[in-house]
């Protein structure tokens, strides 16, 4: 064990995940799945009214995890839409300090965009010096698979054209099998993933889920798939310069973001 690594697993580890993108999008939402935050408060179920607010400033989602004495912090931060209005870009670039510090400070961060507009594409080219940027097709219920798809395409296009640098999934070794590495090709063809939010608690087959409820039927809340997650953390490592790999620590780490997908 080196010394900085010895260090940090007796520090621990933070790792922030943002959120960011026009304002209706379902950032609120996507972000309330993974914590299960909004649906009661003082132990009073909230209606509609109460759950769909506006964001109109940073809010911060934090949860501990420890793992063999090893301490995690996740983070996840909640951003109001930018672009909607006049000088909202600029609100968004004044904040820009806030976020620089935050990600220096973190030994691991990620940024989540769900669609793309030429805002966006600014945005991003500026972001990309600084954080990962994981793109993400938001409310993907309202697309049909093939539209899903055919977004998919153009999104991944515009990132290669405006020279957006996203988040690079690193490749799995080559000794894995033939399975794993088509698992693997489909992940990375995947991008953006594709997720669907949602803030009430339903009953679907029997089952509760997270789901959203129409007059016609129930979609179920999705957000990444386990073996995605994985593979993004793993991908965490190559920010971590200095630590070395350490599988109890990847572990912990794969499983805060797997609990993240239940
Ligand atoms: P934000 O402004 O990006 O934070 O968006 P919100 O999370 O406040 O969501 C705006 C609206 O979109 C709300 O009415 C949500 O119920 C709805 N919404 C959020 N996620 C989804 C989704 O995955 N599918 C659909 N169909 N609607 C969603
Ligand atoms: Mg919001």
């Amino acid at each position: 064990m080196t010394k900085i690594h010895r260090k940090s697993m007796k520090k621990g580890f933070d790792f922030t995940l943002k959120v960011a993108g026009a304002s209706g999008l379902g950032k609120s939402t996507l972000v309330n799945s993974l914590f299960l935050t909004d649906l009661y408060r003082d132990g009073k179920l909230l209606g509609a009214e109460e759950r769909i607010m506006q964001t109109v400033e940073i809010t911060k989602h934090a949860v501990d995890i420890e793992e063999k004495g090893v301490r995690l912090r996740l983070t996840i931060v909640d951003t109001p839409g930018f672009g909607d209005a006049v000088n909202n870009t600029e609100w968004y670039r004044g904040r820009w300090g806030q976020f620089s510090n935050m990600f220096q400070s973190d030994s691991g961060h990620r940024f989540l965009f769900p669609r793309l507009r030429p805002l966006d594409v600014e945005f991003m080219k500026d972001l990309h010096q600084w954080v990962n940027i994981v793109p993400i097709l938001a409310k993907a219920d309202t697309l049909t698979p093939p539209e899903v798809d055919c977004k998919k395409r153009k999104i991944r296009e515009e990132i290669e054209r405006f020279g957006i640098k996203i988040y690079q999934i690193p490749d799995c070794d080559l000794d894995e099998d033939e399975d794993f590495k088509l698992k693997d090709q489909a992940l990375k063809e995947s991008i953006p993933f594709a997720v669907i939010g949602s803030n009430t608690i339903v009953e679907a087959r029997g089952r509760r889920v997270r789901g959203r409820l129409y007059p016609w039927g129930i979609v179920e809340g999705y957000l990444l798939a386990p073996q995605w997650a994985l593979r993004l953390c793993e991908a965490e490592d190559n920010d971590l310069k200095d630590v070395t790999r350490e599988t109890h620590y990847e572990n912990y780490r794969a499983q805060c973001i797997q609990s993240m997908t239940r």
